[in-house]
């Protein structure tokens, strides 16, 4: 479990002070996948930073797995440090080793023995998905490898959390669904904790059960993912949820668009009230109403259903239809 209790954090004195983080609290449950989003400048990577105190807090305590981290010795720290691996958004591998020696370096700095290191290696190759290419340079590598040698080498010493400091954004869309999938994998197999930060509610959507949102060194609001974008309360909520959904409509409907045409197209946004489209389609046919597709953007979070559907009705009930689908946003799009 992490707890940051009532963190601050400045940067600097007098006039130019920066006040990076004021009075955070937020307790991440073991064996969850916590994520933590907020604009550029919003303070995620100091706080991400100050859980295992590569940032030191001005104020406030940081408790890891039952410990207070400020009140250990620099020893009893380093200790602590082993339960808590981190990921970066660069990687930060070594260029001058191989995948096996970069992997290796935690287990060498605590003076594991060679056998026991070749063994680990193996496995955490194996686990991350990177057999047959123990023996490559980082520059030989794609950023998604990268990134999972990385992976590999903060899980070396069996840490309870895992720290992710924006680890997808430097990656294309679909290396980040593979990176976060095993992510997700890691936390299910291994049981770890993960704490990562992001500017992407995508990144949040795909693997977290609880987000927190930071905006100008505050936490202004927190929750299971669910429940934020069924309900979310703030306007900085809102504002990351939107940009997950594309409002254009599609240039194929666009070009069908004509006054009169005999189907009526629509959007209809889901917001987490009905669970999947079921309903649509049994409504179609008690209505006897086509329905023609031309977009689906749909997401499901925690069993509901979110996101919107572009469609074309046809049939004199489509009007009857509209009114009798549940919880579900109807915007007319005109006649095609
Ligand atoms: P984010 O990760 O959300 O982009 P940061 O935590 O990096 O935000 O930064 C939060 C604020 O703290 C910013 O105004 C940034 O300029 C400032 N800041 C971060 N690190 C330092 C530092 N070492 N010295 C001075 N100001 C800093």
């Amino acid at each position: 479990m992490i707890h940051l209790h009532n963190i601050s954090k400045r940067f600097g004195e007098g006039p130019n002070a920066v006040n990076a983080l004021k009075n955070i609290e937020l307790v991440v449950p073991a064996g969850r996948i916590f994520g933590v989003i907020g604009a550029s400048g919003a303070g995620k990577s100091t706080l991400i930073r100050c859980v295992n105190l590569l940032e030191t807090p001005s104020s406030g305590e940081v408790i890891v797995n039952g410990q207070n981290l400020l009140s250990l010795s620099r020893r009893e720290l380093n200790q602590a440090r082993q339960q808590i691996g981190m990921i970066f958004q660069h990687f930060n591998l070594l260029s001058n080793r191989t995948v096996a020696e970069n992997i290796a370096l935690p287990l060498q700095l605590r003076q594991v023995d060679k056998a026991s290191i070749q063994q680990r290696v193996l496995e955490l190759v194996n686990l991350v998905g990177l057999d047959g290419r123990e023996q490559a340079y980082p520059a030989q590598l794609s950023g998604g490898q990268k990134q999972r040698v990385a992976i590999a080498r903060a899980l070396a010493t069996n840490p309870k959390v895992l720290l992710c400091d924006e680890a997808t954004s430097a990656l294309d869309p679909a290396t980040t669904k593979q990176i976060l999938a095993l992510l997700g994998e890691i936390n299910q197999r291994l049981g770890i904790t993960i704490l990562l930060i992001t500017h992407e509610m995508q990144v949040v959507k795909q693997i977290c059960s609880d987000v927190a949102i930071i905006d100008g060194g505050e936490l202004v609001e927190s929750g299971r993912v669910g429940d934020i974008f069924a309900q979310p309360k703030t306007e900085q909520a809102k504002r990351f949820i939107a940009a997950t959904q594309n409002d254009d409509i599609p240039q194929a409907l666009q070009a069908e668009l004509k006054p009169g045409g005999a189907a009526l197209a629509v959007r209809l946004t889901f917001s987490g009230v009905a669970k999947d489209t079921e309903q649509l389609h049994q409504l179609a046919q008690h209505y006897q109403v086509g329905v023609r597709f031309y977009q689906s953007d749909l997401d499901y979070v925690d069993g509901a259903c979110f996101g919107h559907l572009i469609c074309a009705l046809t049939g004199e009930n489509a009007a009857q239809l509209l009114l009798a689908l549940d919880g579900v946003k109807v915007e007319e799009l005109g006649r095609v």
